[in-house]
């Protein structure tokens, strides 16, 4: 099922990580089924890329050389903080558009890798960037936008305004009415803690007053614009979502897990995704090697997650006890200023155990050494901990890592929450050793969690509603193509 060579799709992330690597992964789709693809990072991201692919990121090698990797200025200096993404989002929403234009107007020979991948056709921008639809509409390029979290949380955005004349949130996204501090956002979510709305940013008003008028309104932007709205998720892993049929669950198209991490580990996969953020070590796939079936314990908290050098030893103590094999990321940030390298002597020195700044995280988690994964729950990470099987012990740091916690432990029943004594206080080892040993004795998770990885194999399978729903998609793409010249 080949398209004409001409069909060439722009694909735009939004520049944080866990978009970037979801994106990558749409890319890699686009490529197998004879799309050229230009991908558009930030300056910035572009940069640590290409340094991370060691220079060779446009490989030549088979359908690769229809990929040119572009990058385009930001808007902020070079100084500024790229976490503060609403800050971002304003800069690059006047920076970018007239970049994106000349992309879109040029031959497609311009950039980093093989030329001559004739105009783009198609584009596919995040919907946290939906203001980069614009610029497609007005040349009457067909166009979808992906959501990189779950299809609960974008449902709760594009249904904010009920939520504000309902009076279950204020104007700035604030829950009202709590009552046992639970709420419910829709009929079809689970109840929730009001403070773990997917704007919440550690309690920073602030901040969460703007990041709930920029997701919402961002969301609202894509469904107005694109033709269509992805999301990585699979009908039966939010079956609320997906069968209420209701606006504005209905404009929704699952078709994740985009990234499944097993079996399909290729070099140029691998140089495509394992290299493409940061230099995975590869290391870490030669100790599970030999570590015996189901032991280890793999510990990551995403890319930006932030946590006291204090709480860091408390989980090496808590590791060190359960006397178990682990994995565990600690990249450079994780503890605030200090240098991770303050700890590693400490941890390292057990012997059973491994301390890496950045793993190929698909692959560990499609490990079967890989017995239990403590997360920070982001999207990606629950995804692909789903997709492989793997039970998960909770620990959400702000965002939507909270809402996706609440499926994990409640609806899913896939984890356990670790929940500190008092806010903001530290956890001790003593309640993530047993909090471990619960989890890895629990056969009901393990039978939940086998049946969860299940239904995402098969929806990417041939026959798979996501698979089919992908098709829908490039079906638009190309159909829609309007005619050169
Ligand atoms: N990841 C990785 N190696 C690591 C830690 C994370 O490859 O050592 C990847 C992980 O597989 C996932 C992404 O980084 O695809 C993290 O995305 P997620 O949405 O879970 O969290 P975020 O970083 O956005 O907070």
């Amino acid at each position: 099922s080949h398209v004409a060579p001409r069909s060439h799709a722009l694909l735009l992330p939004f520049p944080a990580q866990g978009h970037v690597i979801p994106f990558m992964e749409v890319a890699h789709c686009l490529l197998d089924r004879g799309f050229a693809v230009t991908f558009v990072n930030t300056e910035h991201n572009h940069r640590r890329v290409l340094a991370a692919a060691g220079g060779s990121a446009a490989t030549s090698e088979g359908n690769r050389s229809q990929l040119r990797l572009v990058g385009v200025a930001d808007g902020m200096d070079d100084t500024e903080d790229r976490d503060n993404f609403v800050r971002l989002n304003a800069t690059m929403k006047e920076a970018i558009p007239p970049q994106l234009e000349a992309l879109l107007d040029g031959s497609g020979e311009e950039g980093q890798g093989e030329v001559g991948l004739g105009k783009v056709t198609c584009v596919v921008v995040d919907v946290g960037m939906a203001w980069a639809l614009d610029a497609a509409k007005r040349r009457g390029l067909p166009s979808a936008a992906l959501w990189a979290a779950s299809a609960a949380v974008l449902a709760v955005l594009l249904g904010a305004q009920k939520l504000i004349r309902d009076g279950v949130i204020d104007d700035d996204g604030r829950p009202l009415n709590l009552e046992d501090n639970l709420f419910r956002l829709t009929e079809s979510m689970p109840p929730m803690d009001g403070t773990f709305l997917a704007w919440n940013f550690m309690g920073n008003r602030d901040a969460e007053r703007m990041v709930f008028h920029y997701l919402t309104s961002t969301a609202r932007a894509a469904v107005a614009k694109a033709d269509i709205l992805l999301c990585n998720t699979f009908a039966e892993l939010e079956p609320t979502i997906f069968t209420t049929g209701e606006s504005p669950s209905a404009a929704i198209l699952p078709v994740g897990p985009l990234h499944t991490g097993s079996g399909r580990r290729s070099p140029s996969r691998q140089e495509l995704l394992g290299n493409f953020w940061q230099t995975a070590d590869d290391a870490c796939l030669s100790f599970l090697d030999a570590q015996p079936h189901g032991s280890v314990v793999y510990v990551a908290f995403g890319s930006i997650t932030v946590m006291s050098t204090e709480q860091l030893q408390e989980i090496a103590l808590g590791l060190e006890a359960s006397a178990r094999p682990f994995l565990w990321v600690i990249r450079p940030g994780l503890a605030g200023k200090l240098p991770a390298s303050l700890l590693h002597p400490a941890v390292a020195d057990h012997g059973k155990g491994r301390v890496v700044e950045w793993a190929p995280q698909q692959w560990v988690l499609a490990h079967p050494a890989v017995g239990c994964f403590v997360t920070h729950c982001g999207w990606n990470s629950t995804l692909e901990a789903v997709r492989n099987g793997v039970p998960m012990l909770c620990w959400p740091y702000f965002t939507d890592q909270f809402t996706n916690q609440t499926y994990i432990c409640d609806i899913w029943q896939i984890g356990l929450r670790i929940v500190p004594n008092c806010v903001g206080s530290i956890v001790s080892k003593e309640i993530i050793l047993e909090l471990l040993q619960r989890l890895l004795s629990d056969d009901g998770v393990k039978q939940r969690v086998q049946k969860l990885k299940e239904l995402a194999g098969m929806n990417m399978g041939a026959d798979g509603e996501s698979a089919r729903n992908f098709n829908t998609l490039l079906e638009h793409m190309t159909r829609s193509m309007p005619q050169n010249g």
